[in-house]
């Protein structure tokens, strides 16, 4: 199926634009040996023993690539947990993807970074928690976790493999920006990506403790800007900006089911990484169907596919197939319906609403968040 080939699923006079996706985030495990308080995976956390194994995420990547798939972000949990890592990323390479590691850093020393390499690693995303180590480890809840994602950013460029360093920000570090960005020019960083946290699982959970203040916000952006200037041809800035205090939603994964998804631990495949927080709906399994016949047939990429299922105001609004009327995981996360309007657009009846939470929640002091934790959690 190529991308310009627009196919028609029309089961119940519902017309929906199918296409072939690009990209396949592919969260190979849950098991972190970090546990950010923001962390995007579900509260439910998959054990080792429902963990898809080697062969399976091998047939994964061929039918994902066969479907059209360009790019495999192998992620988790850590996916260096994963001993079969080289294996499986030679085997990426081997069909034509393009191989990209996105890692916390902490497990991977000098031998084992040349072992991905010579698999045929194309490109490392290492996650920062803030530049001040203190802090950074206090976060992740890593006793010298900083300590080891410095060593490792210096061994990537020292291989000449390209980088890129996430920073996830928040009210507890997002006074450090300037430090961070001043940290990935300095390890040689390609890209830098700072993402303000999105707030569906344990983010949501632990929202009062991270909600940064809208004059915080506005201090990181012109950092930003005034970076990506100063930084022009040496370093590019990716910024994500928070939802809670914009106008308008984000274009939340390029429209549900447009061009990527995501493959869980135990094999479901979701439109997004963040989907399973949407109680009710069913996820189908690799385990039982082929990775091109859920993207074509799956109930769940299917029903919100395009803007046929769209209520109003999006239905009649012009930026319907810009947009795609944002988030479904927050709009079930804050209205409780997954099929209304994200409550970010200021069209939606509930976005005064979703304001006035971050207003409150930033104006909280500083309270004890949990840290996401398989099986439980653990206070922060
Ligand atoms: S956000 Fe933190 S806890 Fe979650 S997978 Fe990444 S490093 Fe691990
Ligand atoms: S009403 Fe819907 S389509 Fe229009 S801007 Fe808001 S979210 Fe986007």
């Amino acid at each position: 199926m190529s991308d310009d080939i627009a196919h028609v699923v029309d089961d119940t006079a519902r017309t929906t634009e199918l296409r072939a996706p690009i990209a396949v985030l592919a969260e190979l495990t849950h098991r972190c040996p970090l546990q950010c308080p923001y962390c995007s995976n579900p509260l439910n956390l998959e054990k080792a023993n429902a963990e898809l194994t080697t062969d399976d995420w091998k047939r994964v990547m061929t039918e994902a690539a066969a479907l059209g798939v360009l790019q495999i972000h192998f992620s988790g949990g850590e996916p260096t947990l994963r001993k079969d890592l080289d294996d499986l990323i030679r085997h990426g390479c081997k069909i034509g993807l393009y191989t990209n590691l996105i890692t916390s850093g902490v497990l991977i020393n000098q031998a084992r970074l040349d072992s991905l390499g010579e698999a045929g690693l194309d490109h490392l995303q290492l996650s920062f928690q803030d530049a001040e180590p203190e802090n950074a480890n206090r976060i992740g809840n890593h006793k010298n976790g900083q300590a080891k994602k410095l060593e490792l950013a210096h061994m990537v460029r020292a291989a000449g493999m390209p980088l890129t360093i996430n920073a996830v920000v928040h009210r507890q570090n997002l006074d450090n920006l300037s430090a961070m960005i001043d940290l990935a020019s300095e390890l040689g960083a390609d890209r830098l990506e700072v993402a303000h946290v999105q707030y569906y699982g344990w983010a949501l959970k632990n929202r009062p403790s991270l909600m940064p203040t809208r004059a915080q916000l506005d201090r990181a952006t012109e950092m930003v800007e005034a970076a990506r200037l100063r930084l022009k041809g040496h370093m590019v800035i990716d910024y994500v900006v928070p939802d809670y205090y914009a106008r308008r939603p984000k274009k939340c994964m390029d429209g549900w089911g447009r061009h990527f998804f995501n493959v869980s631990p135990a094999g479901k495949v979701l439109p997004c990484h963040a989907a399973e927080s949407i109680e009710g709906m069913v996820f189908d399994s690799v385990r039982e169907n082929s990775v091109g016949w859920i993207w074509e047939n799956s109930p769940a990429f299917n029903k919100f596919r395009g803007t046929s299922w769209m209520p109003e105001p999006c239905k009649s609004c012009d930026r319907r197939e810009i947009d795609f009327g944002g988030c479904r995981c927050q709009a079930f996360a804050l209205t409780g319906e997954a099929g209304n309007t994200d409550p970010a657009c200021e069209l939606s009846p509930f976005h005064s609403q979703m304001f006035d939470a971050a207003v409150a929640d930033a104006a909280t002091g500083e309270p004890d968040y949990v840290y996401r934790r398989i099986g439980g959690t653990t206070a922060g």
